[in-house]
C-alpha cells in the first residue's frame, strides 16, 4: 500500500529529489518514502533501443546482464564437458546466442520495469529526464522531451554513479574496441578477443566469452595477480582460469590499439619488451570513474575530490546543508550493495532515525567458476597489520556436497586473530562462493570468534560445511580434513 506523504505538496515541491535511480538512489528514494517522506527520482538512463529505463548501470549494463550470461555460458560449457561424467549424454551442445542475448535483455527489462513498480507500491515518484543540482534545496530538472522545471526540497540526494574509464592508448571504437556495456551486448562470438584489465569486470566478461567459444587473451598491467584479493585465493583461481583455457598475461601494460580492416592491432610491454597480439573484439575494462555531468551548477558548495568523486563524510554528507552523495560517485568500492547501504542509512538520517554503514564489512564477490567471494582483510592486510592470526583453510575436495555437484575446486579460508579469536577475514573461491561469503558477512557484522563459527551447526551436505571447517581448521581442529 501506498505511504501517505507527510509534506502535502504542489507538484514540484518534495521532502526528498534523489537525482540517479540505480542501486544507491533508488532504494534511497523508496526508504525515504517508507518514512513517510514524499519523494522523488529523477533518472537519465538511455537503452540503446531509445527506452529510458530506471535501475542505473547495475541494472541495464553491469550486474544484473552479466550475471545473466554468466550464468547461461556457465550451463552451455558444463553441457559440453561434464554431462558426460554425470552419465547425461547428448549428441551435441548448440550455442544460440540470439536466444541467450534475447533471455538477457528480457531480465533486464523485468528488473528495471520492476523498480517502477516498487516506485508506485512505496509513493515515490519517478521523473525521467535530468536533475542538477541549482543551490541546496533546488533542482533543475529537464524532463525526456526538453522541458525545463525547478523543484524544491530540503533534501536532495545526489546518486549519478560511475561510466567506464577510456584507456588512452586504446579509445573506444565500436563495434571493435568497446567497453563493458558493449561487451555484454556481442551478438556474434568473436573469435578473438583481448580483454584489458583483469579485474573483477574483465574476469567475468572474459569467462563468458572464453565459455562461448572465444580464444580470449586477458592483458593486465600490474605483475600480481588480483592485487586487492587475499593472494592464496588468487593463486588458486588463477590456476583454474588458466587451466579453462583464459590466458592471462600479467606486467602487460597496454600502450595501443589500431583498427584495420575489422582487426585490432594491440600493442603491450611487458618484462620482455614490446608485444603485438592481432584481434577482433577489445573490451577495455581497466575500472570506472564516478560520473558527474553537469550535476551541479557552480555555486552549490558541493566539492569534488582531485579523483572527481563528490566529497562527504562517513554519513554520507557532502558538508552543504540537505546535500547528500551516495554509491559510486562517493569514496569506497563501487559495489551495487554498498551504494544501496549508503542510500538506505541516508534516507533513514534524513528522516531523523538511525543509520549506518560498516564500511569493514562489505563483501566483494567474482562471478567466475569458480566463484570468488571476500569480506573483511585479506592475509596479506593482516600481517602488515603486526596482529598475531591463526588461518584455517578447507578444500572443497574435501565437500561431500561440492563433489556430488562436480565443484570441487577451491577452497574456504578464515583468518582470526591469535588473541581474542575474532574473525578479522573470510576468502572463498570455489562453487557459490557468493552465496556463502553472506554467512562470513553476518559473523563479522556480529564481532563474532572462529569459535562462534565452530559451533554453530551447518547443515550437512551442504557447502556452507566448508567455512565451518575452516573455522574448526584454524584452531586444528577440522574433522573432515587430513590436512588440517
Ligand atoms: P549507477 O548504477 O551508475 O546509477 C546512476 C544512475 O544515475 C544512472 O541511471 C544514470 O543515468 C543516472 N544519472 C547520472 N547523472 C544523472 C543526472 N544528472 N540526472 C539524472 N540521472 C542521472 N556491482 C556489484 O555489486 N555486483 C556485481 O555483480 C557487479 N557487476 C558489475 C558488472 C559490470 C559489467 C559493471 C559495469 C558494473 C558492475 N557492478 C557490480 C558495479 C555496479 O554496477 C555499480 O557499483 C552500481 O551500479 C553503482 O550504483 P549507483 O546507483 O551508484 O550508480
Ligand atoms: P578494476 O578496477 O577492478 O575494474 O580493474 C581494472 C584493472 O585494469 C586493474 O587491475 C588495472 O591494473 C588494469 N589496467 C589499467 N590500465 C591498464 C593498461 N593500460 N593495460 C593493462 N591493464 C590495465
Amino acid at each position: 500500500m501506498a505511504n501517505e506523504p507527510q509534506t502535502p505538496r504542489n507538484s514540484d515541491t518534495y521532502d526528498v529529489i534523489v537525482i540517479g535511480g540505480g542501486p544507491a538512489g533508488y532504494p534511497a528514494a523508496i526508504r525515504a518514502a517508507q518514512n513517510k517522506l514524499s519523494v522523488a527520482c529523477i533518472d537519465e538512463w538511455k537503452n540503446r533501443d531509445g527506452t529510458y529505463a530506471f535501475g542505473g548501470t547495475c541494472l541495464n549494463a553491469g550486474c544484473i546482464p552479466s550475471k545473466a550470461l554468466l550464468e547461461s555460458s556457465e550451463l552451455y560449457h558444463r553441457a559440453q564437458g561434464e554431462f558426460a561424467t554425470h552419465g547425461i549424454r547428448i549428441s551435441e551442445a548448440k550455442l544460440d546466442l540470439a536466444q541467450m542475448q534475447k533471455r538477457r535483455a528480457s531480465i533486464v527489462r523485468t528488473m528495471t520495469q520492476g523498480i517502477l513498480a516498487l516506485f508506485k507500491a512505496a509513493g515515490v515518484t519517478p521523473l525521467t529526464g535530468h536533475g542538477k543540482l541549482l543551490a541546496p534545496g533546488k533542482v533543475e530538472f529537464t524532463a525526456s522531451d526538453g522541458k525545463k522545471r525547478t523543484l524544491s526540497a530540503k533534501n536532495v540526494v545526489l546518486a549519478s554513479g560511475s561510466t567506464p574509464i577510456e584507456l588512452r592508448s586504446a579509445p573506444f571504437k565500436a563495434p571493435e574496441i568497446v567497453d563493458s556495456w558493449g561487451a555484454l551486448e556481442f551478438d556474434a562470438v568473436p573469435k578473438r578477443l583481448a580483454v584489458i584489465g583483469a579485474g573483477v569486470i574483465g574476469l567475468e566478461l572474459g569467462s563468458v566469452w572464453l565459455r562461448l567459444g572465444a580464444e580470449v587473451v586477458v592483458l593486465e598491467a600490474l605483475p600480481e595477480f588480483l592485487a586487492i584479493a587475499d593472494q592464496q585465493l588468487a593463486k588458486e583461481a588463477l590456476k583454474h582460469f588458466k587451466k579453462q583455457g583464459l590466458d592471462v598475461r600479467l606486467g602487460a601494460k597496454v600502450t595501443g590499439a589500431k583498427v584495420a580492416g575489422g582487426t585490432v592491432e594491440v600493442t603491450y610491454t611487458d618484462a620482455q619488451g614490446e608485444q603485438r597480439l592481432s584481434v577482433d573484439r577489445v573490451v577495455v575494462a581497466i575500472g570506472r570513474r564516478p560520473y558527474t555531468q553537469d550535476l551541479l551548477a557552480p555555486a552549490t558548495g558541493v566539492q569534488l575530490d582531485e579523483r572527481g568523486f563528490i566529497k562527504v563524510d562517513e554519513h554520507c554528507r557532502t558538508g552543504v546543508e540537505g546535500v547528500w552523495a551516495v554509491g559510486d560517485c562517493v569514496r569506497g568500492p563501487m559495489l551495487a550493495h554498498k551504494g544501496k547501504e549508503e542510500g538506505v542509512m541516508v534516507a533513514d538520517l534524513i528522516a531523523g532515525l538511525y543509520g549506518e554503514v560498516n564500511y569493514k564489512v562489505i563483501p566483494s564477490v567474482i562471478y567466475t567458476a569458480p566463484e570468488i567471494a571476500w569480506v573483511g582483510q585479506t592475509e596479506e592486510q593482516v600481517r602488515a597489520s603486526g596482529r598475531a592470526y591463526k588461518t584455517g583453510v578447507f578444500p572443497f575436495l574435501a565437500s561431500g556436497r561440492a563433489r556430488a555437484m562436480e565443484q570441487t575446486a577451491g577452497f574456504a579460508k578464515v583468518l582470526a586473530a591469535q588473541d581474542d579469536d575474532e574473525i578479522l577475514g573470510v576468502h572463498i573461491v570455489g562453487p557459490l562462493a557468493g552465496e556463502l561469503i553472506a554467512e562470513a558477512v553476518l559473523a563479522m557484522e556480529y564481532s563474532a570468534s572462529s569459535e562462534d563459527l565452530q559451533r554453530t551447526i551447518h547443515a550437512h551436505p551442504t557447502l556452507s560445511e566448508a567455512v565451518h571447517e575452516a573455522a574448526l581448521a584454524a584452531d586444528k581442529r577440522a574433522i573432515d580434513n587430513i590436512n588440517r
